[in-house]
């Protein structure tokens, strides 16, 4: 089928669907919104953290003194080029019912909402669109990226959610989707179903590949330069952006800033 055809076909279902059951906010219950204000207002917490330590820090940083030990995974993590990650707010109350909502009811509208909550985010670290050049063109130093997951999941569950979150943030922020630039390459357990921290960083090694295609338009240098925001719904020890991290830093790229929605789990 044609993509476009597709498309179509997908957005009459959609529109069939919210006509049949009218859609309640994910936090609370109230009729009519697909995730209301002040869910979101309540979700959303100011400020940043080191992911590895919880040391506030205003920019995400992952702090310096990490760095000490060699044999520590953490330390790889900043030299593979993860150095910020900022989320929205933690893994539990309205928030958590939304990623879940939409990860499991399917429910895709709620990838518009939070993913205003990323760009929100995002805005509150990075200060204004004045990073980005122009609004009316695109951030061309910038990509969006999501994490992947494997192919027999994702057509299981019909649609990646990192990769609807990604699209809405990209759509925000103007920075450019390669939502396929990641792969992930083999089937892993849930990573909350992974008792502890070695494990879970195990549990993905090797588990996700870069799709050279996606990079095309860009010269060697130009990918090396490159600030990619690589974005997931929910992260726990941060095993899995460093992972894929890692796949982007071994072609070469050099700044990542991991966005999530949430923190914990
Ligand atoms: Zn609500
Ligand atoms: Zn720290």
């Amino acid at each position: 089928m044609k993509p476009i055809l597709r498309n179509i076909i997908h957005t009459a279902q959609d529109i069939f669907l919210n006509v049949l059951l009218p859609k309640t906010c994910a936090g609370c219950g109230k009729a009519n919104e697909s995730f209301c204000e002040p869910c979101r207002f309540a979700s959303y917490k100011n400020g940043a953290q080191c992911l590895i330590c919880g040391f506030r820090d205003n920019t995400g940083k992952i702090c310096r003194s990490h760095l000490g030990v060699k044999s520590d995974f953490n330390q790889q993590s900043i030299e593979i080029g993860l150095r910020r990650v900022i989320w929205v707010g933690n893994y539990n109350g309205q928030l958590k019912e939304a990623i879940w909502q939409l990860k499991y009811k399917k429910r895709k509208e709620l990838a518009k909402p939070l993913g205003e909550l990323l760009y929100k985010k995002f805005h509150e670290i990075f200060g204004s669109p004045t990073y980005l050049g122009s609004r009316t063109s695109e951030a061309k130093n910038f990509v969006v990226i999501p994490i992947p997951l494997h192919f027999k999941k994702e057509y299981e569950r019909g649609f990646n959610q990192a990769g609807l979150l990604a699209q809405e943030f990209g759509k925000l922020s103007n920075i450019r989707c390669l939502t396929n630039a990641l792969v992930k390459t083999r089937e892993t357990k849930a990573q909350v179903a992974v008792e502890n921290k070695e494990a879970r960083i195990k549990n993905l090694d090797g588990a996700f590949e870069i799709n050279q295609k996606q990079f095309n338009h860009l010269t060697t240098q130009q990918f090396n330069n490159l600030t990619i925001v690589l974005i997931d719904d929910v992260s726990t020890t941060g095993a899995t952006l460093i992972h894929a991290s890692e796949a982007l830093a071994k072609a070469g790229a050099g700044d990542i800033i991991g966005l999530v929605v949430a923190h914990g789990g």
